[in-house]
């Protein structure tokens, strides 16, 4: 954490710097290709997310002291969001509850301002079972694996009967071994259950506890549940929504040179058509009277309604539900590149990526300067956070013990 000023509003800025693993990959290549001995790869974007927050608060720093402006900058390096939701745990030990306001971003392939992001527990759930041999004495075995496949079937029965929005995923992390011919008496599962809001997602997963429970009556298993990172929703701020939008506007730089649009028409013929073809529709969607050009562009042009909602989810979230909290992505790859993907590692270094940094970092700190050179801005803010909170607290559903890293 690193802070500057006296007086006057506290301003946070959030800034993430993680990877991903077995996303390995060669920048500037047009084809997937691992880096030697490297396992960890970009595909978020994190390098340029906590990066430009540290630009964004230089740049305020500078700002208020040369103008005379009262306020307070301050960064805070936000390491593991990608699995763990670190920002659940700092939450949890104090972290960001003094600030008047927090500022963040994301890089994307499009812009956009706000938006709710899905609510999101990672839990496993380890079944316990009897070993025995599978061939001359199963009937004195109770399988753990079977347990496993049982819940996973039980699931994805449920998903019929939930939410549209809610989603479910799972990776099988303990099998119980490779021996067919043994009962497993161990094995394991890990969910990642999401929903649009906090308590949906909470009702889905006690629904899903109660499935694995069933699973566990089937086998004559028993099951623990350990439940190891919490992403909140976002709780979008009408105020900050439209603040950001307008900082955007004022300030973002897209006057793309002919080599950038070269890079990304590049990029896009080794993406998904899918993807390529959404970001079309989505441009001739939301772009006012846009020509041919303008559609095709490889590097989108046109920003998502203010407050679309995400089926991401982002412990930027949790800190939401605490501090009212703005929240944007602006172009940082070709459009149509999904994130988490080898495409988006690869474009991680170019011209393009930078640009993207510098652009969030102008707007961040011209969010920032407009809430300290106008503080009525942020009573307003405030307000609309609690209109936007209405009854709902948060609260850190992990249990004490859980700590960062478990996961
Ligand atoms: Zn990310």
């Amino acid at each position: 954490m690193a802070e500057w000023g006296e007086k006057g509003p506290l301003i946070g800025i959030l800034g993430e710097f993680d990877a991903l693993s077995d996303l390995s990959q060669k920048s500037d290549s047009l084809e997937k290709e691992a880096r030697e001995e490297k396992n960890y790869g970009h595909g978020c974007g994190h390098h340029l997310l906590g990066t430009a927050g540290v630009e964004a608060c230089v740049a305020v720093r500078d700002y208020l002291r040369e103008q005379g402006v009262e306020g307070v900058i301050r960064y805070y390096a936000t390491p593991a969001e990608e699995g763990a939701a670190a920002k659940t745990f700092m939450l949890r030990e104090g972290c960001f509850l003094d600030l008047d306001i927090c500022i963040t971003w994301h890089p994307d392939s499009a812009k956009s301002v706000g938006g709710n992001t899905l609510s999101m527990i990672r839990a496993y759930f380890n079944f316990h079972g009897k070993n025995a041999h599978a061939a001359m004495s199963p009937h004195l075995g109770r399988s753990a694996l079977d347990a496993v496949e049982l819940m996973d079937v039980g699931c994805n029965y449920l998903r019929e009967h939930v939410l549209p929005e809610v989603r479910f995923h799972y990776a099988i992390t303990n099998s119980g071994g490779t021996a067919p011919n043994t009962v497993q008496s161990e094995a394991e599962v890990c969910y990642n259950i999401r929903a649009p809001r906090n308590g949906d997602m909470l009702d889905v997963y006690e629904r899903i506890r109660s499935v694995a429970e069933g699973a566990a009556l089937m086998t004559g298993t028993r099951v623990d549940v350990r439940p190891v990172s919490y992403y909140a929703n976002h709780l979008d701020n009408t105020l900050l929504n439209r603040l950001t939008a307008e900082a955007m506007d004022q300030i973002l730089d897209e006057s793309y040179t002919e080599s950038e649009l070269e890079y990304a028409r590049k990029y896009q013929s080794v993406l998904s058509e899918e993807g390529v073809k959404r970001a079309k529709e989505n441009a001739a969607r939301y772009l006012e009277h846009p020509t041919r050009e303008q559609v095709d562009s490889p590097i989108s042009l046109y920003g998502c309604p203010i407050g679309l909602p995400k089926s991401a989810s982002s412990d930027a979230g949790n800190v939401s539900w605490n501090v009212p909290t703005a929240f944007f992505s602006c172009p940082c790859f070709a459009a149509g590149t999904a994130l988490h993907s080898w495409q988006a590692v690869a474009q991680g270094k170019a011209d393009l990526a930078h640009r993207g940094m510098h652009n969030a970092a102008a707007v961040m700190a011209l969010t920032a300067v407009c809430l300290c050179e106008s503080p009525e801005l942020i009573v307003q803010a405030k307000e609309d956070f609690a209109l936007a909170k209405g009854d709902e607290e948060y609260r850190c559903i992990l249990p004490d013990h859980v700590k960062p890293g478990d996961f």
